[in-house]
């Protein structure tokens, strides 16, 4: 296929932005990027701020920083600069104008001066004769002259364009084959707007076609703006991409993906605790795939694996569970080092805050041993360590449990005396002497440990306990099961429970 001049692949993802990345968009500028990092192409990033109500510097800052953290980097946009810069169309205004006067020039594109309420009642009319509900081109024809005394009235035009009034235009779509539309149901649609910003499908036409795109690889809800961007490319006399929309996200109940499902922005998952490994695998799958049985791919496989041909044409369903449970694939399979230092970064955002490291407490790196294998997402090791730096939270089932183990109070001594002798602190050595006080007991060794677990941890599930034993360190160890000992103990004088 023959694409702008020199064959090289330029593709971009072109957000509008007015809110966080959502999961669509990530999807976008995942197929995207992957599609340019698999065929030495180009990745670009362009902003489509010509919604001036609606866009806003922090949601520029807000969509960088998402695909930054995805690791979607760019090679042409915002700050990052590129030959066919500004890469944000509120800064490419002259290049629209002198485009909208080239197609004035050739009797291409018109003004219209009909008013809000003359264009109402044209609608209405449609409606009632069953006509489609487009613009009928009352200003098609008008004369220098008109257009003038118009003007003259206040009037401020918009330009439109002129559509041919029968025949169709074909999208030749990578992904959902041909897609005719009737230029009729088109209409003289608006290029640019009375106050010299120009709509979606100008600006759009006009970067595509301006900064060498050689594909368009974007969501299925702009393939009914596509037979206009090429009417326009022509037009222009622009070579028009190769287009690739790709189907809708779905959520569980198959309406689509919104903010009603929960989640839906990069941010949301960030901040949740999922990794961008798993989050660009996850992305990946939904719609497209390589086999039907494979699941797992490294951001280097699915660089060299990622084809527009094997995306899919059906809706895909959005699955968390799914998400999580590859999220916790990717934290099990993380070296320990790297792990903590995902944590570390995590943690600022948590109500631990600070905590790990301080003076006398665990660093983040002791306890990521005792946890990886149980950890879902990040914020699972809030859950799972929280005993470690917080004041001690008594589940109120494992009291129950402390109360009610008549060997509760002479397993707590024992060992308590074990742990205040031992000069090897390590998980090994306490491992060793707390079976053997276990078997001189008569008590199987998970009944012996649960009252030593609920009293340093307030919990009836935590880390390995000799391993929980030893980050917690002897003093710690001690002086927790010895405070839980003496409000037992008290309990017990009072005969009432703690
Ligand atoms: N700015 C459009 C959006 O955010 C995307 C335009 C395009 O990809 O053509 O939906």
């Amino acid at each position: 296929m023959n694409f702008n001049n020199n064959n090289q692949i330029r593709v971009r993802f072109a957000p509008s932005p007015t809110g966080h990345l959502h999961i669509g968009g990530a999807r976008t500028a995942l197929y995207n990027w992957l599609f340019a990092r698999g065929h030495d192409g180009v990745f670009i990033l362009r902003i489509e701020d010509t919604d001036l109500s609606r866009s806003t510097e922090q949601a520029i800052n807000q969509i960088m920083n998402s695909l930054r953290w995805l690791g979607l980097d760019w090679d042409e946009g915002p700050e990052t600069g590129g030959i066919y810069g500004p890469y944000r169309q509120m800064e490419r205004l002259d290049l629209f104008r002198s485009a909208a006067e080239r197609l004035l020039a050739e009797g291409k594109a018109y003004y219209c001066y009909c008013t809000h309420e003359e264009l109402e009642e044209q609608r209405r009319q449609a409606r009632s004769q069953g006509r489609p509900v487009v613009y009928q081109g009352c200003c098609r024809n008008l004369s220098a002259e008109e257009g003038r005394l118009l003007r003259e009235e206040g009037r401020q035009p918009v330009l439109r364009m002129k559509t041919p009034a029968s025949g169709l235009t074909v999208v030749r779509d990578v992904i959902k084959g041909d897609v005719k539309f009737e230029n009729a149901q088109l209409g003289d649609y608006i290029l640019m707007r009375s106050s010299g910003v120009p709509t979606y499908n100008f600006a759009v036409s006009v970067d595509d076609a301006t900064m060498k795109i050689s594909h368009v690889i974007r969501g299925d809800d702009h393939l009914s703006n596509t037979p206009r961007q090429l009417l326009l490319m022509e037009a222009l006399g622009f070579q028009p991409p190769v287009y690739a929309h790709l189907p809708l996200i779905l959520g569980a109940d198959r309406t689509p993906l919104s903010k009603r499902h929960g989640a839906v922005s990069v941010e949301e998952f960030r901040s949740r605790g999922f990794v961008r490994e798993a989050l660009c695998n996850y992305l990946a799958l939904l719609g497209w795939s390589f086999d039907s049985d494979t699941n797992l791919f490294s951001i280097a496989e699915l660089t060299g694996k990622f084809s527009l041909e094997r995306v899919g044409t059906t809706a895909a369903a959005f699955d968390e569970d799914k998400l999580t449970w590859m999220n916790g694939y990717y934290i099990r399979n993380m070296p320990a080092a790297e792990l903590a230092g995902r944590i570390v970064n995590f943690l600022p955002t948590s109500r631990l805050a600070g905590l790990p490291g301080r003076k006398g407490k665990p660093g983040v790196a002791d306890l990521v041993p005792l946890v990886q294998e149980k950890m879902k997402t990040l914020a699972d090791f809030i859950r799972l360590t929280d005993f470690f730096f917080l004041p001690i939270k008594f589940e109120a089932q494992s009291l129950g449990k402390l109360e009610h183990d008549a060997n509760s109070t002479a397993i707590l001594r024992t060992v308590s005396g074990i742990l205040n002798g031992l000069t090897d602190f390590s998980a090994g050595h306490i491992e060793e002497e707390l079976r053997q006080a276990a078997a001189e007991m008569e008590i199987k060794l998970g009944k012996f440990l649960q009252p030593v677990r609920i009293a340093v941890s307030g919990k009836l599930v935590t880390p390995g306990m000799f391993e929980t034993l030893a980050v917690l360190g002897r003093q710690e160890s001690v002086s927790r099961i010895q405070t839980t000992l003496a409000m037992l103990e008290a309990a017990q004088t009072d005969n009432k429970s703690i």
